[in-house]
Formats: structure tokens, C-alpha cells, sequence
């Protein structure tokens, strides 16, 4: 017999884009064929979910619980789902669903579907005491990760490692924009034998000092000229001023890479900076592929995420914290028994 389940859950839910998320209290959600019913441990906070409350991401499901970035233990299976997952730790990404029959799904490029469904944003994330997910669209963790710190690998890490293949097989990486997603990939590039570049806003001392310790052999401000020129950049800061900066660093031939979802307007740029066989390229989502093979890779690496740690209902100030750069490394929520006792007696 499975333990009886609460009816209710607290949850962060936004309700109109511009508005802090509100504590709420909400049903717990049944699964449908081919979904588990997640009871939610923690939750990563992403820039994405800044873009999507602040309306730079413009087609929310309202009232939506946002959060992609979610472990969690199955505590219910819909009908299709083989119960011998029940009480596994599984993670929850971004890639909520796809269609399974449009030409990107059919050639390999799933992370592109016309018809993708985004967790958090389509459909509800885990920023809650419980949340669903399509089973297909579940990662087992690697073990050896505690709830806290695993769930940062599943969009830093996993978009970080997309981003970083894209950039190409080149010895000296730059890195614009010291936050979840570099800490992460920073790790994995020193470990392929790579020397790390990182660039920090102007002035902020103590982010380049933590890519330092990250293992970057060089941090400096985001204009700054490196030491070396770079075979490739990844840019995972959204300001669109980086691209032309990113071209300047980087040698003929060499690769910039766009890891984030949104960016501000990339101002008009001298053709020079593009020319000699530079390129530019976005990296969009994840295939599944990218997550089997990048939670295979993070535990030889090993990969360890620094994280600040907030509960449940402190969202407003855990996305708050990320929007001003005040977190070293990543942010990520925690919902422990005590939040899920207080959602099933409704106080
Ligand atoms: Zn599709
Ligand atoms: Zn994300």
C-alpha cells in the first residue's frame, strides 16, 4: 500500500508576469497517462525563470508554477507507468514534452520541436510541494549528489554542457557571465583539459575571484581583454553588448555561443568582427540525450555545484538575489516535510 498523500500543497504561483509569486495553496494534482506525481525535494532557480516572471518570455500557462530544474521522489504513477519507479529520486528539466512526429523530432533535433512543452512555463515546475512530469521526459540522478546539489545540473548544467559542446573542441574557452550554468561547465572544460577565460560584469571582484576557484586561469571585467586569444566564448549573460565584445576575444575561425534563452538587443557591429570565419550561434533547450549523457559525465568530473540554499517561500527573494548577482554559483529551493505538512493542513 502506498502512504496516503495529502489533498493540498503550498505553491509559488505567478499569477501575471511583473508580479511577485504568491504563496498559495493548491490541489495536489493527479497523474494522467504517462505522468508521475513528483513529490518535490528542491528546485533550482534558473535566469529563465527571471525572464518568464519578469514577461521577457511571453507565453506563460497562467496562473503557472514556474521552476525546471526539480528532484524529486515519485509517490504516484499514471496508467502506461511502470510502478517499480515508485520512491525513486528522478529530475525533472526544462524539455517538458514534444510532439514526436515533427521534422525536428523525427531528425534528432527534439530540443526544437514546433511543439515543445516547457516545464515551468507551459506547464507547471516545481516551485511547489508536488509537481507532475512526463515520464519519458524524467532523468534518473546519479547518486552521490545530496537533493541541493543535484538539482543545479539540470539546466546550468545540462544547457552549460550543450553550450559547451557547440563551442567546439578549442583549448582556450571564454566564459561571459560567472553564474550556475559557468561553475558548472567551468569544471567539466578544466577536466577536458581546457583553460577557462571568465568575464564578470565590470568591477565585480568577487565573482572573478569565485571562477577562479572554480578553476579559470584568468577573470577579469567583460571587456576586458584576455591574455590569450580564444578559440571559442560562451555567452550565458543576457545582454546582447557581449556578442560584439565575444567576437573581438575570439581568433579567426573561432566559435561564440549564445547559452540563454533571452537576450537584450545585440547592437549593430563592424562586419570585421565577424569576418575571417567567425560564427555565432544559439544554443536552444536540451534533447534527452544531452541529459543522459551530461548526468553520466558530472559525477566522473566530479562536478560539484556551490549553491545558496532558499525554502519554498522565499522564491521572490531567491530570483530577486539572482537578478542583482548576488549569488555565488546557484540559487536552488528546498521543500522539506515541514512545508509539505503546513500545505496538507492548510495553514
Ligand atoms: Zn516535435
Ligand atoms: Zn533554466
Amino acid at each position: 500500500m502506498l502512504p496516503e498523500l495529502a489533498p493540498k500543497m503550498l505553491a509559488m504561483v505567478l499569477s501575471r508576469p511583473g508580479a511577485p509569486l504568491e504563496l498559495r495553496e493548491l490541489d495536489v494534482p493527479q497523474p494522467g497517462a504517462g505522468q508521475l506525481l513528483l513529490e518535490v525535494t528542491a528546485c533550482g532557480i534558473c535566469r529563465t525563470d527571471l525572464h518568464i516572471v519578469d514577461g521577457e518570455l511571453t507565453e506563460p500557462q497562467l496562473p503557472l508554477v514556474p521552476g525546471h530544474q526539480i528532484v524529486g521522489r515519485v509517490a504516484r504513477c499514471g496508467a502506461g507507468v511502470n510502478g517499480g519507479v515508485i520512491s525513486q529520486r528522478v529530475g525533472v528539466p526544462w524539455l517538458g514534452g514534444t510532439c514526436g512526429s515533427c521534422r525536428y523530432c523525427l531528425g534528432g533535433q527534439e530540443n526544437l520541436c514546433d511543439h515543445a512543452v516547457f516545464t515551468g512555463y507551459q506547464i507547471n515546475g516545481g516551485f511547489a510541494g508536488y509537481c507532475l512530469a512526463d515520464a519519458r521526459f524524467c532523468f534518473p540522478l546519479p547518486d552521490g549528489y545530496p537533493d541541493l546539489q543535484v538539482a543545479p545540473l539540470l539546466c546550468a548544467g545540462l544547457i552549460g554542457y550543450r553550450s559547451l559542446r557547440m563551442a567546439g573542441e578549442g583549448r582556450q574557452l571564454g566564459i561571459y557571465g560567472f553564474g550556475a550554468a559557468a561553475h558548472i561547465v567551468t569544471q567539466v572544460a578544466v577536466w577536458q583539459g581546457r583553460q577557462v577565460y571568465a568575464f564578470t560584469r565590470p568591477g565585480d571582484l568577487a565573482g572573478q575571484a569565485f571562477a577562479r576557484r572554480m578553476g579559470a586561469c584568468w577573470a577579469g571585467g567583460s571587456f576586458d581583454r584576455p591574455p590569450q586569444e580564444l578559440d571559442s566564448a560562451i555567452i550565458f549573460a543576457p545582454a546582447g553588448e557581449l556578442v560584439p565584445a565575444a567576437l573581438q576575444a575570439v581568433r579567426k575561425g573561432g566559435r561564440v555561443v549564445c547559452g540563454g534563452i533571452h537576450m537584450s538587443a545585440i547592437p549593430s557591429f563592424s562586419y570585421d568582427l565577424l569576418w575571417g570565419e567567425r560564427s555565432l550561434v544559439s544554443v536552444a533547450n536540451l534533447t534527452r540525450q544531452d541529459g543522459e549523457e551530461f548526468l553520466a559525465l558530472a559525477p566522473q568530473v566530479p562536478v560539484r555545484t556551490e549553491v545558496t540554499a532558499f525554502r519554498l517561500e522565499q522564491a521572490n527573494e531567491a530570483l530577486a538575489a539572482l537578478r542583482s548577482g548576488q549569488l555565488e554559483g546557484a540559487g536552488v529551493l528546498l521543500v522539506d516535510e515541514q512545508i509539505r505538512k503546513r500545505g496538507a493542513r492548510g495553514d
